[in-house]
């Protein structure tokens, strides 16, 4: 048994499967290990903010307290909307995180999660993000030196390329290959003229087009995928668990069926096992 707050599993590529932990920083447990062993959940019927900790009763921007959630950058709809960042025009709500995380190189990367997406991450969440996303497969394509500009590209590539995940089919399984690469250079030729413009607009140096960038494949632990999907939510079940079938995503795949984890930050929980 253990108690703690809910939060995005912490992932880890290691041989090319993902490796995931959940609990606390000091305090955290294997997940992998649990593959095909009982696991429940049981919610404490508390949510604390992901940010100051405050007791509340509903979680806004995915783990925050309402005054949290729109005082801070990191809640600001420029994160989900990249192309929207607006710290050049000096009203980013927190200058100095807008610089450790925004103001940084970023890429665009194609992955194979659902099928071909197009995304953007940050350098230093690489290989994280694919993971969280449930990829099997991603190449990054470009670098560049903001979020801004990774927007702005993820946009012009968003009118070919999805640039969503269809949560249901990743965790099904049974993805069908794609060749990256081979769509990477389908990409380029097809926005060669944009790619090219923007590369002026934004100046020299700013970015670098990852012609021969490599192919990260990745693997989860899945005894066995659901044939049928079906959602459980703490909101709704005061105890989620069962036989862990698996882990993909941010996704606990149970007998009994699947559990967003991330959607649930901020939730205390007790971990039976
Ligand atoms: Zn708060």
């Amino acid at each position: 048994m253990k108690s703690f707050n809910l939060d995005k599993m912490n992932t880890e590529l290691r041989d090319s499967l993902a490796h995931y932990r959940m609990g606390t920083k000091l305090d955290s447990i294997d997940l992998n290990s649990f593959l095909g062993l009982e696991l429940k959940i049981h919610f404490k019927k508390e949510i604390n903010c992901t940010h100051c900790a405050t007791l509340i009763k509903k979680a806004y921007a995915g783990g925050y307290c309402y005054p949290c959630s729109i005082k801070l950058a990191e809640c600001d709809m420029c994160i989900l909307k990249p192309e929207l960042c607006h710290y050049a025009n000096g009203t980013c709500r927190q200058p100095s995180w807008g610089e450790a995380n925004c103001m940084i190189p970023h890429y665009i990367y194609l992955a194979n999660s659902s099928g071909l997406k197009v995304g953007i991450t940050r350098g230093t969440q690489v290989p994280t993000r694919w993971i969280d996303q449930g990829a099997v497969a991603a190449l990054p394509i470009l670098k560049v030196s903001t979020r801004y500009q990774s927007g702005v590209f993820e946009k012009l590539f968003a009118s070919e390329v999805k640039d969503k995940t269809d949560w249901r089919k990743m965790l099904k399984g049974n993805i069908e290959e794609l060749d990256l690469e081979e769509k990477r250079d389908e990409l380029f030729e097809l926005f060669g003229e944009s790619i090219d413009r923007m590369e002026g607009d934004f100046g020299a140096g700013e970015i670098e087009i990852l012609e021969r960038g490599l192919v990260t494949s990745i693997n989860y632990p899945v005894l066995e995928y659901p044939e049928k999907v079906s959602s459980l939510s703490l909101d709704k079940h005061e105890v989620v668990g069962g036989t862990l079938l698996g882990i993909k995503g941010q996704y606990l795949i149970f007998n009994t069926g699947v559990i967003n984890i991330r959607s649930h930050t901020g939730y205390k929980i007790e971990l039976e096992f």
